[in-house]
């Protein structure tokens, strides 16, 4: 294991509290964005962690709600001239990078997240250069920057199949940046695997000595986890995976309440397509508990309707620019993924 450890949970520079909307300021700004994403010839693509009434917009709007590999390709494959991204600045990267010739807003770009924040590239870049022959598989949480110098980039709902595909043909790998998700693939594969020591200031938050207790209160409920959640907490899980895996969970598992131990962002998108279910937060307090995002993501906060509207009306600070050479390094790890991703969609076909 490396021993690089980046910023520690609590030294992250935390945005403020979005202001809260009344429900008229909600509906006034949306009847506004409707009509701006006509005039703009834009398409909203929201992440399944922004506030339900973005998603909501978004699905109103013929846009798109998803993980950020199905944001990815959704903005890719879509006409619209303009893609305006509620989610985090690696989403907003990652359109542009895919899609240079689109205007790409985002509702603000300071919303980062701190996996990135704790990857920089200068010292991503060191740790590489000390291990040149390993492959370097970076999440796509992370800078343009850090994809470039990556050989591949893999999201949470493909992760486990790239290495799998990498192991077995004998590579070794440079993990960066989530050390949870990075060990939980490792425990899955064996692959040789040196990590980098980055976390989701949310997921990380998760304590399994609490979940144990909520388990006792809810006998019935299924646990579903993202693995960005610690080794404790994954181990406790009827079903671990990406945003869009737990989310079919939900809907295939036969019980009627779920403890969540991921953003609660998702409980838009899991109630909609269960209704008849019940999704509760998994804790993020109890024994050693130093919880400052409690189960929701600060950045993905930042996004909010009045935000939407302000990126539409006037696209100054909100545009996504990535310098040239940069965009080109990081879409030959984009595309690889993408690549393999849609290879693995016609093998399924093929099997069906
Ligand atoms: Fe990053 Fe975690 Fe926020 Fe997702 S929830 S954007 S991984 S900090």
């Amino acid at each position: 294991m490396s021993n690089f450890s980046p910023i520690v949970g609590s030294d992250y520079p935390f945005p403020a509290k979005p202001t809260v909307l009344s429900e008229q300021e909600k509906l006034d700004y949306k009847t506004k964005i409707k009509q701006l994403l006509i005039d703009k010839d834009a398409v909203l693509v929201a992440h399944y962690y922004t506030a339900p009434e973005i998603q909501a917009l978004a699905e109103e709007t013929g846009g798109y709600v998803a993980d950020s590999l199905e944001m990815a390709r959704f903005g890719r494959d879509h006409s619209a001239k303009t893609l305006i991204i509620a989610g985090v600045r690696f989403m907003g990267e990652t359109a542009k990078i895919l899609t240079p010739h689109k205007t790409v807003l985002m509702s603000d770009l300071e919303a980062t997240c701190s996996l990135d924040v704790g990857c920089p590239i200068e010292s991503f870049s060191e740790f590489c250069d000390q291990h040149p022959e390993r492959t370097v598989v970076v999440y796509a949480n992370t800078s343009a920057a850090v994809k470039a110098r990556a050989d591949w980039v893999v999201t949470s709902s493909i992760a486990l199949d790239i290495v799998e595909h990498l192991d077995s043909e004998g590579k070794k790998i440079i993990w960066g940046p989530d050390r949870h998700l990075g060990g939980y693939i490792q425990s899955k594969t064996q692959a040789d695997m040196l990590m980098w020591q980055g976390d989701c200031i949310v997921h990380d938050e998760f304590k399994a000595s609490a979940l144990r207790d909520m388990k006792a209160v809810y006998p019935d409920a299924a646990v579903l986890v993202h693995p960005e959640s610690p080794e404790s907490v994954v181990k406790l899980a009827d079903a671990v995976g990406s945003t869009s895996q737990l989310i079919k969970a939900a809907q295939e598992l036969p019980n009627k309440q779920f403890i969540v131990a991921t953003d609660t962002g998702i409980f838009y998108k899991m109630q909609q397509v269960c209704p008849d279910k019940e999704f509760l937060a998994a804790p993020t307090a109890g024994d050693g508990a130093t919880c400052r995002s409690c189960a929701h993501c600060p950045w993905m906060a930042m996004n909010s309707l009045k935000a939407i509207y302000n990126a539409l009306t006037d696209a100054t600070g909100h545009e996504i620019h990535v310098p040239e050479t940069v965009a080109q390094g990081a879409l030959v790890s984009l595309n690889r993924m993408l690549d393999f991703a849609a290879e693995q969609q016609l093998k399924v076909k093929g099997n069906a």
